[in-house]
């Protein structure tokens, strides 16, 4: 069997072309904590995994305490499709969410992207207005509303959507320039980081500036922790270290545990309109044993201090980073994040002696070939950020170790002397 061939013909042509042409059509057979098994002449060969499923896997691949508690409830026949009644698990998350976070009306979902869209719809009920604000290098998700948010993919879907006017976080006359407009807008929607767009914590003037023109307008403000929530920035939230209290919250990727598809999407009860409960519902979502394991995550995250353990192992692996950075300038341009959520942004070489690497560079393919030689020569897996192509992301899970950070940066430091040396037979030859 073929499964590159076979998923290239049926599911992803022209991304499987790319993956091929970069080394970087591997399929993998195993999952477990922080690691990633692939064939590989006949044996298994085991990778170091930081993609961590786009910030999903923050638990890990098959965190014990999940795959038990998802274990009990396929022997229990726990209900998955009970719709139209009232459902215990959903109850149980919301309930332990509203706990933490203060009184908020849940409403779940089954992906990112239909959390975004839940809170456009919500503000549409809320505030109808034609205008949405969104943010320079924002990463909202793909289907149609979503799409017209994400700074790097809206294009050639523009016009399907929402009227979106981006905001410079770094430029506070554009700011000023949007004021005049708010009268016209439903929503704001931010990142506190800015994931897809580079690992990129949004500068805590502009967040405030933000927040205090929407609580002025009664503009409800929408954080999208989807990517930066249950901790990994270091604190629950991250909007909490930018003293930010979202209108509406969205949440996904590791509300799930790394075991389920679950997002939600949050209003202050005081702003929820009712009819939204019956305007917005799918037929997956709020499923039982789904909530179940976001409800047994909420628990591990506590009983584990996983917003400590991220804390501590992003400030040790950003320090590292930056050893390395310091002796290689030309080859790392930044280094950066927040908890475990860290960017280490490439430097463009332009002028590598090298025509291969040169070509790369300019080609924008220079994190591509970075991730693919680190997945071959050490092992170790990472990927650019969706918008960002030269920022890798590097996201293990809480457990990581300081060992498996160290491996970590010796194969950046790997990278790193191959890009001085312009050897590009090191780099795409594996
Ligand atoms: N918002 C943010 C901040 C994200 O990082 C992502 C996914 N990378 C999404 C929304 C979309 O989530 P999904 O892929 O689950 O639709």
């Amino acid at each position: 069997t073929d499964p590159a061939g076979a998923y290239g013909r049926y599911c992803k042509p022209g991304l499987v072309a790319r993956l091929g042409a970069l080394g970087l059509d591997v399929t993998y057979e195993r999952a477990e904590g922080d690691y990633l098994w692939y064939q590989s002449g006949g044996r298994l060969q085991r990778v170091l995994d930081f993609v961590g499923g786009y910030g999903t896997t923050l638990f890990g691949h098959y965190h014990p305490d999940l795959v038990a508690g998802a274990r009990r409830q396929l022997d229990a026949r726990v209900p998955v499709f009970a719709q139209a009644s009232c459902r215990s698990g959903a109850a149980e998350l919301a309930e332990a969410l509203c706990d933490r976070l203060g009184d908020f009306v849940v409403t779940f979902v089954n992906s990112g992207t239909e959390a975004v869209e839940a809170a456009l719809k919500h503000a549409h009920l809320e505030r109808p207005r034609p205008v949405v604000w969104a943010v320079k290098g924002g990463f909202h998700g793909k289907t149609l509303g979503a799409v017209q948010l994400t700074w790097s993919q809206r294009g050639m879907f523009s016009g399907m959507g929402p009227r979106v006017r981006y905001l410079d976080p770094d430029d506070p006359a554009d700011w000023e320039a949007a004021r005049a407009e708010v009268a016209d807008v439903s929503a704001a929607v931010v990142e506190v980081v800015a994931g897809e767009g580079g690992v990129r914590p949004r500068p805590a003037a502009f967040l405030r500036w933000l927040a205090d023109t929407c609580r002025d307008a009664g503009v409800p403000l929408v954080v999208d922790e989807i990517q930066t929530g249950m901790g990994r920035t270091g604190t629950f939230l991250a909007s909490e270290a930018f003293g930010l209290e979202p209108d509406y919250l969205c949440l996904g990727k590791a509300l799930g545990g790394g075991m389920a598809k679950i997002g939600a999407m949050l209003v202050r009860r005081e702003r929820y309109v009712e009819a939204f409960s019956v305007l917005h519902s799918s037929t997956f979502a709020e499923d039982d044993p789904t909530c179940r394991i976001g409800l047994e995550a909420l628990r591990v995250l506590d009983r584990d201090d996983l917003p400590g353990r991220c804390a501590a192992r992003g400030e040790f692996l950003r320090r590292e980073l930056r050893d390395v950075q310091a002796r290689y300038p030309n080859q790392i341009a930044d280094v950066r994040g927040l908890g475990l959520m860290t960017g280490l942004e490439l430097r463009a070489q332009s002028d590598s002696p090298s025509q291969i690497i040169r070509a790369a560079s300019e080609q924008g393919l220079l994190g591509y070939f970075g991730a693919a030689y680190l997945l071959h020569v050490h092992s170790l897996r990472v990927m650019p950020t969706l918008s960002q192509p030269l920022t890798l992301r590097v996201q293990p899970s809480a457990y990581v170790s300081e060992a498996d950070l160290a491996r970590f940066v010796r194969g950046v430091e790997g990278l790193c002397k191959v890009l001085r040396a312009a050897d590009a037979g090191r780099l795409v030859d594996f």
